[in-house]
């Protein structure tokens, strides 16, 4: 298939365009760079630079690929971000996906698999979170994440747009050749990592008053190659359809610090800090929708093959994508 990908410099977008190339599709990027990185592009995909929130670049782009499919992971992404300039993300989270929505129908395209978060739900009821959890976002990036998959419901419906929404729980860990780079880097694994090669001088825990074990929160951290996993199946999917991604199993922050020590051998100190505004405890996604529907599993079960994956990557570009 050609699968025409939004935030392909990305992190994610980055992993997820290699597996697709690994497995004889094509892929053209979209990508603005604003978060990206040029030398994240897998030398093998076409790629438009190019702004969702200009909407004559989108459509110019897509009328010309002839693509089966959209995978949209161009996105604004930090719950903390969210909380300080919301305008920021219902804009480019939302309004920019409705550029791209548009253009897909003005070029015949009619198939879109949507990067989601597990921040649509907020705090919830109960756990593991399946697809039947109430919605409740807490921040602005939750918010915008959950309008998204609901336009997507009204362009099903409108136009037959069929689309498959995962919702991401933590994604982590590296390939061989691409792995997490953001600046300012605000994710827990590659900012312990980030202490371990000696570029920061301690990683600051949010908040050790949470009502878990150890007072820290609680994540569920999937690798990327199983989130890319889950693409490139929804990408076969016969009906629209919402689906949590996750391996089922959480870590609180302090066990991913003690992981990080014992994967690295390095000493890593941290601070304790008050929590950070809009994180819920714990999150731990049920993925067994997506097991059934769609035959979806995990490669990467635990959080040290996780880390193992991340660091050698971190060893091998300490700087990053940077020159
Ligand atoms: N966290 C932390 N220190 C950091 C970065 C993150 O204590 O330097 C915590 C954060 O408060 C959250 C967890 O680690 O409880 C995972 O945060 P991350 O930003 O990696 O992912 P999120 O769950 O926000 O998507």
């Amino acid at each position: 298939m050609k699968i025409f990908l939004t935030g392909g410099a990305g992190y994610i977008g980055s992993v997820c365009t290699e597996q697709l190339l690994n497995e004889g599709h094509e892929v053209a990027i979209f990508d603005n760079l604003s978060e990206g990185h040029r030398r994240a592009i897998d030398p093998r995909a076409q790629f438009f630079e190019g702004d969702l929130a200009h909407r004559d670049q989108i459509e110019t782009a897509l009328a010309s690929c002839r693509s089966d499919a959209v995978m949209h992971f161009a996105a604004n992404a930090l719950v903390g971000e969210s909380m300080q300039n919301p305008s920021k993300y219902f804009r480019n989270n939302i309004s920019n996906g409705l550029n791209l929505l548009d253009a897909m129908i003005a070029a015949g395209v009619r198939r879109i698999v949507f990067s989601s978060t597990c921040a649509i739900f907020g705090p919830p009821d109960r756990m593991p979170i399946d697809e039947t959890a109430s919605p409740r976002p807490i921040s602005p990036y939750g918010e915008s994440k959950l309008a998204f998959e609901k336009i997507l419901r009204w362009y099903d419906e409108i136009y037959g747009v069929k689309f498959v929404c995962l919702r991401y729980f933590n994604a982590s860990g590296a390939t061989e050749k691409f792995g997490e780079d953001h600046r300012p880097e605000t994710h827990l694994i590659p900012a312990v990592l980030k202490v371990a090669l000696g570029e920061k001088p301690n990683l600051e825990i949010y908040g050790t008053d949470y009502e878990t074990p150890d007072g820290t929160c609680i994540r569920d951290y999937i690798h990327i190659v199983d989130l890319a996993r889950a693409h490139i199946l929804a990408l076969g999917a016969t009906a629209s359809g919402f689906y949590n991604l996750g391996t089922g199993g959480g870590s609180s922050v302090r066990e991913v610090i003690a992981a990080c020590r014992k994967i690295t051998g390095r000493n890593i100190d941290t601070i304790e800090k008050p929590r950070r505004p809009g994180d819920p405890a714990r999150l731990i996604a049920s993925s067994e929708k997506i097991k059934s529907e769609l035959g979806w599993q995990p490669q990467f079960q635990s959080l040290d093959a996780i880390i193992e994956s991340a660091w050698k990557w971190h060893e091998k570009f300490p700087r990053g994508y940077a020159e």
